[in-house]
Order: structure tokens, then sequence, then C-alpha cells
């Protein structure tokens, strides 16, 4: 048997240099709590991603939580099937009605047209995910948002250091989510962030993930806890110098996955935007069945034999699952588009520093 090939492999910083920093906090002995290297990291991302309101949280679940809390959004919220399971939860957790839309074939995002039509007298907020950190259609949506009066919370998992023309998706909306768990193109082991546009809103976010305390005696708010502790916030720090050319990386092995499987039929792939800095967090592939004589559950199992793990990310949706199958808006016949995309998917193996001899066996597989 040839050896294993996962769908990914973490972004892991130099040892030597992590033991200094962890040196340095069993020094301090201030392990969480707005600490140094939290205060670091928090002014490092802002930087980096090009905002200035971020707030760093204990995993990527928390900030979709936390903005819904934020925004104080009630009724019904408007969001995509075709996504991590987290998006529609942080909605469930908060008592709120998850609306479906349907998406749009070419990319898996949320697609615009359909929104108007799900909005009710009910509905406060519209959660996209810009899916394989492709970008929504942003102007569209906020167009929607403001005819209705809705707020927009993205989630941008899977967005790190995605810019249109140069800037970042994540000023757009009222909120952006990140995720830095250790399957993400930048990340910190677990954890997240939540970006917003003002100093003030920040603030509150900062109340929020602290219990709601505003001072020693004061608490403003049934606030959670979901502050990130020091050791990874060092983590992160060290996997910020590296972010950049472990994108790089990423992006040589979508080139050469593109070209390699580009005349195989019944394989549809991804494409680049223009205007786009892109971070191939992902490489999905879609399986026509009927164009390439093998179905996508064939060609999965396939690769497992050849002991290579490619994932069906995003399949099942999550409009599927027992929670929420029951909806209106849950029905088939309301996402066909999604169900189409989540039939056909696998995400190959995408990482920073995939070896071309890998590369090369998982291209072998499909085209035979
Ligand atoms: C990973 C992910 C999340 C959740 O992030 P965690 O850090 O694992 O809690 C939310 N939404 C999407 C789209 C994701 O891919």
């Amino acid at each position: 048997m040839q050896e294993k090939i996962t769908v990914i492999k973490p972004l892991i910083p130099d040892l030597d240099e992590f033991i200094p920093m962890l040196r340095d906090i069993w020094d301090r002995k201030w392990l969480t709590n707005n600490g140094h290297y939290h205060q670091e990291l928090e002014k490092a991302l802002a930087d980096y991603l090009g905002v200035q309101y971020l707030s760093l949280f204990t995993n990527g679940t928390l900030p979709l939580i936390t903005a819904l809390q934020a925004l104080r959004i009630n009724g019904e919220v408007i969001t995509t099937p075709y996504s991590f399971v987290a998006t529609t939860h942080a909605i469930w957790w908060n008592g709120l009605k998850p609306v479906f839309v349907d998406v749009e074939e070419e990319t898996g995002l949320i697609n615009p047209e359909k929104i108007e039509a799900a909005i009710t007298p009910k509905t406060s907020a519209i959660m996209p995910v810009h899916v394989y950190g492709n970008p929504c259609n942003m102007e569209r949506i906020q167009e929607i948002a403001d005819t209705y009066g809705l707020k927009v919370i993205y989630d941008a998992a899977h967005a790190f250091g995605v810019k249109v023309n140069g800037k970042t998706v994540l000023e757009n909306g009222d909120m952006s989510t990140l995720s830095f768990h250790a399957t993400k193109v930048y990340t910190t082991i677990e954890g997240g962030a939540l970006v917003c546009h003002d100093a003030a809103t920040k603030k509150r976010i900062d109340y929020l993930k602290n219990f709601g305390f505003a001072g020693e005696t004061t608490v403003v708010a049934p606030g959670i806890n979901s502050k990130m502790d020091e050791v990874r916030a060092a983590y992160g720090l060290l996997n910020l110098k590296q972010v950049d050319a472990a994108i790089a990386s990423r992006k040589a092995t979508a080139l050469k996955y593109r070209e390699a499987l580009k005349d195989v039929p019944g394989i549809r792939m991804l494409h680049d935007i223009e205007g786009v800095h892109h971070n191939y967090a992902y490489f999905p592939i879609f399986v026509n069945e009927k164009e390439y004589g093998m179905s996508r559950d064939a060609l999965y199992e396939k690769l497992k034999e050849h002991n290579i793990y490619g994932r069906r990310y995003f399949y099942p949706l999550i409009s599927t699952f027992s929670a929420y199958k029951g909806l209106d808006s849950a029905s088939p016949e309301n996402l066909p588009v999604a169900h189409k995309l989540a039939g056909q998917v696998i995400c190959l193996p995408m990482y920073a520093g995939l070896k071309e001899e890998d590369l090369n066996r998982v291209i072998e597989i499909i085209k035979r």
C-alpha cells in the first residue's frame, strides 16, 4: 500500500521558534483574558487582513453565534444549505429560524436572485458563505439587504486573505467571521475571529465574548466565553509569518491540478475570477457521472482504495440533517442546484507543501 494522502495537512510553525514563546508565556504567568500574545495577534491579523476592527475568538463557530447576538437578530435568517453545519447551527443556537436558499451552479455560492423570494416580514438577516474562498455577489446581496432593511453576516471561514480588486472581502456586510481551525488555510489550532466596522461594535463584541463583563462588577449582556488563550495566540503569530508562502504553494498545486485535469470529460473545476486574490483553500471537483463514466461516490471510494482521502464538502447538505429537514425551505425541490453539487463534489488533497509525486498519484487515479 502506498503512503496515505490526506485531504489537508495543517500549517505548523517551526517548533524551535515556538518554544521560546512558550517560555515567555510561562514567565508571564498570564494564560488567557486578553494577554500579551492575544493583543499582538489581534493587531497583526487586522493589519494582515486589511481590516480595522477584529476580535479574536476561540473557534470559528462562536463568532457566528456572537454576531447574531451582537446585532440582535430575531425571527428568520436566510442562509445556504451548501456549507459546513456550523453556519446553520449558529442560527439555531440563537433560537432563530434558518431559511435555506439555493446556490449558483458555477460556484456553490448563495444565489442572490433567490433571496428576495425567501424574505418574509420576520426576516432580519442574511448569512451567506464565501464557499471555497470564492467571494459572494456582495454588491447584489447588499442591495437586497438595504432594500428590505436586513443585516448581513458573512461566514468567511474559507476566505482568509481573499481580496477583490485589492480590497478584503471582510469589510462587506455588517460583520464577517473567520475560522482558524487546523484544517483551514491559516490556523491557530482552534481559533477564529469576528470582523466589524466600528469601535463601539468591537467593544460590544469583546464584552460578549467575555461573559458580558464590561468591568470588574458590571455585566452588560448575557455573554459567552469565547476567548483565545496565549498559547494559541503565539502559535498564530508564527503561522502568520508563513501564510503567504503557504498560499503560494497552494496556488501552484491548484494550477497543476487544473492543467492536468482540464481535458478529463465529466470533471469540472473552479477557476480563478478576474480581480480576485484567491487563497486556494480547497480544490473541489464536480463529477458528472454520465460524462465521466463513474459516479462521484465510486471515484471517492476508488481514491480511498489507493490510500487517497478526499472529502465530500458539502455533502450531505445541511438542509438534510434531522434538525433542519422538516423546515419548508429544506425541501429538495427548493434546493435543486445545491443537491446537484452535493451529489457531484469531491475536494481533492490540498495543502501547503503537497508533494509533486502525491499530486501525480491523485491525478493518475482520476484520469484512469
Ligand atoms: C470551519 C468552518 C466553520 C467553523 O469553524 P470552527 O473553527 O471549526 O468552529 C464555520 N463555517 C464554515 C463555512 C467552515 O468551513
